[in-house]
């Protein structure tokens, strides 16, 4: 057949064929679907109208039960949109009301379009719905593979429910469907009879805590749950495929993949298959990977190769964190890639089965052309299509004699909402080929041309367009970040634990770091390390017995010398150029980066800080040096001059600083506040706190490597009681820079505000001094998110941040279900060492911290319901282990609501409405961070109004604020001062000066430019 026709000729040939017998057979006018596809276009001409559109379908499944929520909505949602709207529909938003007879009408047809519109993408909402599905299908020769959808799995319960529901969906279909006829079109393949049922699996679904940062216990969970399906599975000769997720997810689920089918009892079935994503740069690696694989285990798989379905998610998460995205960034070159594999597919199609996923026609017709070229033998390839999509081009490759397998997911709406996003996304994306061919009607013989031509395009245009045709760039990702100017400042990006090569960096710095655990840490005073009498231990949380190491503890007399030594290093300092002061923090941030892990291990071990959460520190330790060294520069000059006179604003700095730093953020913030002061010129003494010096130790000597004067930054460890007054009265002391408690904050502040004989200046004082901080969750919000974020800012870190929330304020339409759901998560989490990432939740710092919280658990008790008491006994012995506590029906006044316990305590509060639920949040002495989970525009926009916090988080977890991008500090009595990590936090340690002088002589001056004038 081939004869001497190229593959490109060939391809053209099966493309023509496959375009010809779609001839009339496209959707048509007056149907139901027809009017999707209206909506559809008009959402694909105005990206704004389609973002409004899609946040209104996502939100509707959590209000179909209310007609006043679905209009208010609407009129929402639109009205953001309303100048691109159509005159009639404007005048209609404007009058629509929101209770009776019309907003009842408005509302049921928004919903029967909802569930229609759905209803598309997906077969059911039960097995039996699905099964008619399936049968309709059969009768068109076209066979199936099924899908249970829900993936946000939040909890145990919710894990196992998806298990049991596999089981029985298993159970339910082949009973059916095994007792219908053989049918050879779906089923005959060169090798005999396929398996008439075939299911498809998504493995994050089955363990609430899959987490690619600990491979072993995330596969060992999600194989016990995976095992009786498979056995279930097998057992009724029906086939299986694991589905392919985000990429994060993908080497844990090709690990699990192979070490399932290589245990005894499924090593050699063939029916199995795994989902291939070509827009992946690794996707050749992988497949070579399990190619191996595939021969060592001695039976076939199957591959189905797609080209994936995360586009926008995996190049939003990678801009989000600095990564570079794992997928292509050209729609070309997704797609010479999945030609290329399906290439490999083919020429090892006896190990790794081929199944083509795909709708577009040059993708499919190429597969067909090589399997031309390699004279597989006929029906070997198996074609994939998505239920509701591209239904001709099924229809025509069953007609041309091939096999047609249709992905058709079933459930929930709430639960598929992920899906149908997934789907809308794709169908309207600018480079989507069934937009290119069904909407745009772009030329076949354009749609057909081979991808790899445009790899020499030299036109962005076209090379970024469905294969390299529609001149139309890509939701703004790539030509956006291409057009913007580089920032000069960027967050140093945070380590991708999914990738092994860090999880293996991260444990060999642990490993490395055990072995210097206990050595003493002096005192540096003006570069001589000096030793104390007495010694302040520091202990490992999570190991009790495990001694850190010990730090010299200050007398008053240290303190004195220090200072002393401060004073006399100020002037050469102030007077050094801010550039090299600059340079000495960027040094400092490349030593961090080079030793980031080490450093990292450290506050595993002092602070109990689980791996994200001390990687995150170092990074914001590095952002800290990076942002202050180029704020500094930025603040250095300014000149407004005029004829005959020269104006110069310049700053200089205080003087000597003392800062006091707390153990949470035992890097970061330290740090922050040190080469904040020391950039703009103050010589400085940083007291770390009694729990965390040893990384306050290693932060001091990486500050001497780089540059800064031994003089100039000082290590002066002691007991706050004893040295903390020394340093903030000392009359030689500017600036006073403490994060902390309240109690102490406020004593601080008043210390410093006297003015003792001698001391020619008021003392500046800076302070952040924690929170009460709440989330509201709002009657529409997605609660799978709500849920998430609130546990995530709750218990991250054991509760142990000052960002943290310690307030779930949740409206009384939510509060039953989001209660459940988040007692549940919080019962999942698992509890145990730092150093382990199995372990989500670890220890809190020491003993008093733990006696505290416990104390507030007692309190709550008689003030509230104890919904959750989690158990930590396993570790009791251990270290310092509170379990996450959740109470409910608190009062708003109780003492848990009003008080900072800073430990893994959540009240949760009903409120009857949002404006109940305001006053709550607003009703402490606190306003530090805020969050509020909501899709409902006018709430969204009322929230960020009235919610009166430092930091206000919309829709995510209320911690984890970045350097420049959400500079972090509160008001009222969360602290004085301005936000670290932002343009005016170094104006405090700075005094702006002014000097003019008169440059005329006798009527002569120089120009301002310089020239003589
Ligand atoms: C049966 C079946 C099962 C599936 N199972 C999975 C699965 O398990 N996991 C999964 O992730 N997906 C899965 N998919 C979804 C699939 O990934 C998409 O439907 C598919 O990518 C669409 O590709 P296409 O060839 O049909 O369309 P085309 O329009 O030719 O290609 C769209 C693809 O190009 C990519 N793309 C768009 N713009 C760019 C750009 N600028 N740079 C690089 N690439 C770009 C898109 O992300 C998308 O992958 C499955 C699809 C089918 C048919």
């Amino acid at each position: 057949m081939l004869g001497h026709a190229s593959l490109d000729e060939l391809t053209l040939r099966f493309g023509k064929d496959l375009f010809a017998r779609l001839e009339g057979d496209r959707p048509t006018v007056f149907t139901p679907r027809w009017l999707d596809d209206r909506m559809m276009e008009w959402s694909m001409d105005d990206e704004s109208i389609k973002i409004q559109l899609f946040r209104l379908i996502d939100v509707l499944p959590a209000i179909l039960n209310s007609t006043t929520s679905i209009t208010r909505h609407l009129k929402e949602y639109l009205e953001l949109a309303q100048h691109r709207l159509p005159l009639p529909m404007r005048w209609g938003l404007r009058w629509l009301p929101e209770k009776g007879l019309l907003a009842d009408w408005v509302a049921r047809a928004a919903r029967f379009n909802a569930t229609r519109l759905a209803r598309r993408f997906i077969a059911g909402s039960n097995v039996q719905e699905a099964l008619s599905a399936i049968a309709a299908m059969r009768k068109h020769n076209q066979t199936f593979t099924i899908d249970l959808l829900g993936e946000a799995v939040l909890t145990e319960v919710e894990a196992l429910h998806y298990q049991a529901q596999y089981l029985e969906l298993v159970e339910g279909l082949t009973r059916t469907v095994n007792a219908w006829p053989d049918n050879d079109a779906c089923e005959r393949d060169h090798l005999g009879l396929m398996p008439k049922v075939n299911i498809s699996v998504k493995l994050s679904s089955l363990f609430s805590q899959f987490d690619p940062i600990d491979p072993h216990g995330t596969a060992r969970a999600v194989k016990d749950r995976l095992r009786p399906i498979l056995q279930l599975i097998r057992q009724h000769q029906a086939f299986v495929n694991i589905d392919m997720e985000q990429f994060s997810y993908k080497d844990v689920t090709l690990q699990i993949f192979e070490d399932i089918f290589m245990e005894e009892e499924f090593r050699d079935w063939p029916h199995v298959g795994i989902a291939i994503q070509a827009y992946l740069r690794s996707c050749g690696d992988d497949l070579a990977r399990l190619l191996a694989w595939a021969r060592k285990r001695g039976t076939p798989i199957w591959v189905r190769l797609v080209k994936g379905a995360y586009w926008d998610y995996e190049t939003t998460i990678a801009a989000q964190n600095g990564w570079v995205p794992p997928v292509f960034l050209h729609k070309w070159e997704s797609d010479v890639n999945y030609e290329q594999q399906t290439r490999f597919l083919i020429e090892n199609y006896t190990w790794l089965r081929p199944a083509i996923g795909s709708h577009n026609i040059r993708s499919i017709a190429h597969a067909m052309a090589l399997a031309e070229e390699y004279r597989l033998p006929p029906r070997c390839l198996e074609f994939q299509l998505l239920y509701g999509m591209a239904d001709p081009i099924k229809t025509a490759l069953v007609k041309m004699g091939q096999r047609v397998r249709v992905y058709t997911p079933y459930g929930q709406l709430l639960p598929g909402m992920a899906y149908l996003v997934r789907r809308l996304l794709e169908n309207t994306a600018n480079q989507s080929f069934l937009r290119a061919s069904f909407i745009e009607h772009i030329s076949e013989d354009e749609l057909l041309m081979n991808p790899a031509h445009h790899a020499t395009s030299t036109s962005h245009a076209s090379a970024d367009s469905p294969n390299g045709h529609v001149g139309k760039d890509h939701a703004g990702h790539e030509t956006a970040s291409r057009s913007k100017p580089l920032p000069a400042f960027a967050n140093e990006p945070l380590a991708d634990f999914s990738q092994e090569s860090n999880r293996k960096r991260m444990q060999a710095a642990l490993d490395q770091v055990k072995a210097q655990l206990g050595l003493a840490y002096p005192l540096l005073i003006q570069g001589e390390e000096i030793a104390t009498p007495a010694w302040i231990e520091s202990i490992n949380p999570s190991h009790k017995n495990q001694l850190i190491g010990k730090a010299a503890q200050a007398r008053v007399a240290d303190a004195e010398r220090a200072i002393q030594a401060a004073v006399e290093a100020f002037p050469a300092w102030r007077d050094t150029p801010v550039v090299d002061r600059a340079n000495c923090l960027k040094r400092a941030a490349q030593i961090m980066r080079e030793r980031r892990f080490e450093l990292s291990a450290w506050m595993v071990y002092e602070c109990a800080k689980p791996w994200r959460e001390a990687d995150a520190d170092v990074c914001e330790a590095i952002d800290f040096c990076e942002y202050y060294a180029h704020e500094m520069i930025r603040l250095s000059h300014h000149h407004r001059d005029v004829p005959g006179e020269e104006n110069e604003y310049f700053y200089e700095p205080r003087g000597v600083c003392s800062v006091i730093a707390p153990w949470n953020f035992p890097l970061a913030i330290p740090c922050g506040m040190v080469v904040a002061s020391l950039v703009a010129g103050n010589p400085t003494i940083l007291k770390p706190a009694e729990q965390s010096p040893v990384i306050a130790a290693h932060l001091v000597r990486i500050l001497h490597q780089a540059g800064v004067p031994k003089s100039v930054v000082q290590f002066l460890p002691g007991i706050g009681e004893e040295v903390g007054p020394t340093l903030v009265k000392h009359p030689e002391v500017a600036i006073i820079v403490f994060t902390g408690s309240r109690h102490v904050g406020l004593l601080i502040n008043q210390q410093a505000s006297a003015t003792p004989q001698g001391q020619n200046f008021v003392k500046k004082v800076i302070t952040e001094m924690g929170g009460k901080n709440a989330i509201i969750v709002d009657d529409d919000a997605d609660l799978d998110e709500a849920v998430h974020g609130v546990v995530a800012s709750a218990f991250g870190y054991q509760g142990q941040k000052c960002s943290a929330c310690s307030r779930a304020i949740v409206l009384e339409h939510n509060y039953e279900t989001f209660k459940t759901r988040l007692i549940e998560m919080t019962r999942s989490l698992q509890i145990g060492p730092a150093e382990d990432p199995t372990y989500a939740v670890g220890p809190v710092i020491d003993e008093e911290a733990r006696q505290r919280i416990l104390g507030y658990i007692e309190k709550g008790k008689q003030e509230c319901h104890l919904a959750l008491a989690g158990d930590a006994s396993a570790w009791a012995h251990e270290g310092f282990y509170v379990a996450p506590h959740v109470f409910t029906e608190v009062s708003p006044q109780a003492t848990i609501a009003q008080e900072e316990i800073f430990g893994p305590v959540l009240a949760v509060i009903k409120a009857k409405d949002l404006s109940e639920a305001l006053a709550i949040a607003n009703g402490t002495p606190y306003a530090l961070t805020g969050g509020l989970f909501s899709r409902s525009p006018a709430n969204i926009a009322r929230v960020r109004r009235e919610f009166r916090v430092g930091n206000l988080y919309i829709n995510r977890k209320i911690t984890g604020a970045l350097v420049d991008r959400q500079p972090f500090g509160g008001f009222k009595l969360s602290g004085i001062g301005s936000k670290a990590g932002g343009p005016d936090y170094l104006l405090q340690f700075l005094t702006p000066r002014v000097i003019t002088e008169n440059t005329m002589r006798h009527g002569f001056a120089p120009s301002t430019s310089g020239e003589p004038s």
